[in-house]
């Protein structure tokens, strides 16, 4: 497929290794295709061990001139950076649209969220601080510095394949530190251009470098390497214990953001359409395909005859088709697996009891007509599952504490979101669920300046906001003795 830009220099078919843009040293290629049609976006280079070797050594090297570069001078660059992106929202939306599918629309407010965490953390990089401490000792003063981690390496998932990089390299270099990030395969042509306009703005040549390749061979030797000091990840669950385990013998430190399974509560006190709002913007943004999309709809006995009708008008609005055609809403899904799960996950709903309202499934090639179901059931697999996809299951509960307990039923705690104006019930729920992250009559909760994370087996850590930048600073306490 041809790609217009207005700047085709953004669409880069090569990896980006200690400032070279390159081949990789087998001469291997991955091929990278639309998921609208399958159609061949282009090729990059399937990198090897020593490939990502030279990233890490190009890093180490890197780093050590960057920390001692100051907050202010790193903060310059990281907001020419954000005004470099912010200058080519349209080509940045278009390649990924090509290679994720997402409408437009909702590429180019990916870009904007993608840049904001460079200015968030281009400002917050003159913050830097320690502490002094007295001591049990009268003749003892503590001083706690923070310093970069040093080398750090991401593996970032296909979902969101601009913002996921921004939020870890964004605060990764503010403070002090050095990145090899490896992009999702079926999406790499963001982060390569994300990499040409760091270049354009000063990044120095080996801090950032873009590995693009086969996920198990770039991630075992970045996992390995005792020069990494620090992995972020975002992906699934399942992968992220790989990585966890192959972080064992270098004890790395590590960010995990991971799988979600996402309630949606609706209490009978709840306005109806603000909560039709919430559900619509949490459910079917990037087709269903977001770690903290509502998976499951929890509707109470006194509201459910309500607002399930005014879900299903609106479910019938939403228009699928390619991701550039400015009429659609609901792009495809990524690939045929991701299709194969929805299916999956509908046909078991249906087998156990459960009905459409509205529309039945409907599937072409990678496109999913959103489904309705209701008479849903804790035993199913929509219940359990991230199902990544268009399908809005309703559960229907009669109390709070019954809402509150199918909520916390999972091993996943990345997202949440209950509907109420009932100020006790607010401060109940908001404390019972068990979750890193609450929407409390809002079904959109990411920000730049707010920690983003989850508890049990969604991850480890927080993205974004200050702590987002604690992530990549090591304390360190330098005793003043002999006062
Ligand atoms: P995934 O785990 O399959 O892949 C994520 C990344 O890991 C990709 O770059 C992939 O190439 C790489 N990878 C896969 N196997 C690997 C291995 N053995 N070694 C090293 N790297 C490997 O996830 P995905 O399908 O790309 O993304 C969807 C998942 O990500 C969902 O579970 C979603 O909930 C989660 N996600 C979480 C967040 C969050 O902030 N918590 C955000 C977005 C997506």
């Amino acid at each position: 497929m041809t790609l217009k830009l207005n700047d085709p220099s953004l669409f880069r078919q090569a990896a980006f290794i200690a400032g070279q843009w390159r081949e990789a040293s087998g001469d291997q290629r991955i091929d990278v295709d639309n998921p609208a049609d399958g159609s061949l976006v282009g090729h990059v280079p399937a990198c090897t061990e020593q490939d990502t070797k030279d990233a890490i050594e190009a890093a180490r090297i890197a780093q050590a001139a960057w920390q001692r570069r100051t907050g202010t001078e790193r903060g310059v660059v990281l907001a020419e950076w954000h005004r470099l992106i912010l200058d080519n929202v349209e080509d940045l939306a278009r390649i990924m649209t090509a290679e994720q599918g997402k409408v437009l629309a909702e590429a180019r407010g990916e870009v904007r969220y993608a840049a904001s965490f460079f200015k968030w953390y281009a400002e917050e990089a003159t913050r830097s601080e320690g502490q002094l401490l007295t001591t049990s000792d009268p003749h003892r003063r503590v001083l706690v510095l923070k310093q970069p981690v040093g080398v750090t390496a991401a593996i970032t998932p296909w979902n969101f394949p601009l913002a996921m990089i921004t939020r870890k390299c964004g605060p990764a270099i503010a403070a002090g530190c050095s990145m090899v990030i490896k992009p999702s395969e079926l999406t790499p042509y963001s982060a390569l251009a994300l990499a040409a306009l760091g270049e354009r703005a000063g990044i120095p040549a080996g801090l950032l470098s873009v590995v693009t390749g086969w996920p198990a061979d770039v991630g075992k030797v970045l996992t390995e390497s005792p020069v990494v000091r620090k992995l972020t990840f975002t992906g699934s669950t399942g992968v992220g214990k790989i990585l966890i385990r192959q972080c064992a013998d270098t004890v790395k430190k590590l960010s995990l953001e991971l799988g979600g399974n996402a309630p949606f509560l609706v209490f009978d006190d709840a306005r109806v359409k603000l909560a039709a709002d919430g559900i619509m913007q949490s459910k079917f943004r990037n087709a269903g395909q977001t770690c903290v999309c509502a998976n499951r709809v929890l509707i109470q006995d006194g509201i459910w005859d309500r607002l399930v009708p005014e879900l299903a008008t609106r479910v019938e609005s939403l228009r699928v088709g390619h991701g550039t055609d400015p009429d659609s809403t609901v792009g495809p899904l990524i690939n045929d697996a991701a299709v194969r799960k929805v299916r999956e996950h509908v046909e078991d709903a249906l087998a156990k009891g459960a009905r459409y309202v509205g529309a039945p499934l409907r599937i072409e090639g990678r496109f999913v007509w959103p489904v309705v179901l209701e008479g849903i059931t804790t035993d199913m697999r929509v219940v359990h599952e991230e199902t990544f996809g268009p399908v809005l299951p309703l559960l229907r509960f009669k109390t709070e504490e019954e809402a509150v307990s199918i909520a916390n039923n999972t091993p996943f705690g990345l997202a949440s979101y209950f509907f109420t104006d009932d100020i006790s019930r607010i401060w109940r729920v908001g404390e019972a669920l068990e979750f890193g992250m609450i929407g409390q009559n809002t079904g959109s909760i990411s920000m730049e300046s707010v920690p983003f994370g989850g508890v049990k087996e969604s991850g480890l850590g927080r993205e974004g906001g200050h702590v987002g930048m604690e992530e990549f600073l090591e304390m360190k306490s330098l005793h003043l003795g002999g006062l």
